[in-house]
């Protein structure tokens, strides 16, 4: 069904992460629709492909990779170039009935830049507010700014909606919409698979996430040296400024003596294909995620999903029932975990088949589509009304 409403997607991205890859899809079939991005990149190339206008900012370029253990002296210029996007900003509002921002840094700036045009504001939140992600001072304006302007605060998970309110946020703005996925498994075997796409054939695992400190791929390098004749493939790349942990990961490669056993593939976009092929799906992050599309992914795939007991996890898992849960950051029980999933799959048959079942049900590309669909109508009715 095509939407009429003029949305403005903001994002302050121009790389492809799970949030980016959820606005492709939410983009879908909103010719009405654009999107404002801080700075160029393959986020703006694939939303031209989706036929959605695209106006990029002159002054954002390399913000996202700013981090906020940077200096003030850094940050000062800063500043200037924040002022020059929210006019860049406040202006393309101006054309549109609705602002949907898609990204912490995106809500902020658009809280100000609409505060003359006053447009229905949502932020689509895809983070867990804690101190391990945002400063105290970010959170109190993040909040702030949320409490004040927001017309919807939507989260993927309970997780997620609690920080929120666990910072201030109000209630009554939180609507929960878990990410909806629709990727069918391709009729291959995984050994031919593995073929294909030039991968051992020896017992492999794999993680699926950008390189960053809090997604954990240390751990599962940690557990590997535990695990003789193990391989893993570490698909995804640094991509908002961890090239320090990208590089520490293949010294600890290199000194554990693993070079031989861990593949470093970098980003891709076969994800799907590869997650096939692997024997289990590790997500191994350190501090609780708000989501977790990988997840999901493997449970489409028909692969074992071992993963961390925080945040969004053990309800996407069901505590347990559709995957394995072990504690976060604790190499000996993702070593064991990885060692009972890999020296007897038969006896995974039917938690593979409730966790495909549970991933086709609950996390549903098309109810995603519609609740958000729905959401955006309301917002905006709301404001004409
Ligand atoms: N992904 C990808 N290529 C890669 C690594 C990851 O396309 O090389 C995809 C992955 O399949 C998933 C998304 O990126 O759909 C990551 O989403 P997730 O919710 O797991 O983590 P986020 O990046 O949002 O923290």
């Amino acid at each position: 069904m095509m939407s009429t409403e003029r949305v403005l997607f903001v994002d302050h991205t121009g790389q492809i992460g799970g949030a980016e890859l959820i606005l492709l899809d939410v983009v879908q079939g909103r010719s009405d629709s654009s999107a404002f991005l801080f700075e160029p990149g393959p986020l703006g190339n694939a939303l031209s492909e989706r036929g959605v206008p695209v106006v990029t900012s002159r002054w954002g370029r390399g913000l996202a990779q700013f981090r906020r253990d940077s200096s003030w002296l850094k940050a000062l210029p800063l500043f200037g170039r924040l002022a020059a996007i929210t006019v860049e900003l406040a202006r393309a509002v101006r054309r549109h009935d609705v602002v949907y921002a898609n990204s912490q840094k995106a809500f902020v700036l658009s809280a100000i830049a609409n505060l003359a045009a006053r447009r229905p504001l949502i932020w689509h939140l895809h983070d867990i507010i804690s101190p391990a992600h945002f400063g105290a001072l970010q959170r109190r304006i993040q909040v702030f700014l949320a409490n004040s302007f927001a017309a919807k605060v939507i989260v993927p998970s309970e997780a997620a909606a609690s920080a929120f309110i666990d910072a201030g946020g109000r209630r009554s703005l939180v609507e929960v919409v878990p990410n909806g996925l629709a990727v069918e498994p391709v009729p291959v075997s995984r050994q031919e698979l593995r073929q294909r796409l030039g991968l051992p054939t020896a017992p492999l695992v794999g993680v699926f996430s950008r390189l960053a400190q809090w997604k954990g791929q240390h751990v599962l390098i940690e557990a590997l040296a535990r695990l003789p004749g193990v391989h893993a493939i570490i698909v995804g790349d640094a991509l908002f400024g961890e090239q320090a942990y990208a590089a520490e990961l293949k010294r600890q490669v290199a000194t554990l003596g693993l070079g031989d056993r861990v593949h470093f593939l970098g980003h891709r976009g076969d994800v799907p294909m590869l997650m096939q092929a692997v024997d289990a799906m590790v997500h191994p992050s350190i501090d609780p995620e708000p989501f977790g599309r990988t997840l999901v992914e493997a449970m489409l795939a028909g692969v074992p999903v071992i993963a961390t007991d925080a945040g969004a996890a053990p309800d996407i898992l069901e505590h347990g029932r559709a995957g394995m849960l072990v504690p976060p950051g604790d190499v000996g029980a993702l070593a064991e975990a990885l060692d009972h999933v890999l020296a007897e799959p038969e006896l995974l048959k039917p938690q593979l088949d409730y966790a495909s079942r549970r991933a086709r049900t609950h996390y549903n590309l098309a109810r995603m589509l519609e609740s958000i669909g729905l959401l955006i109508r309301n917002v905006r009715a709301g404001a004409a009304a």
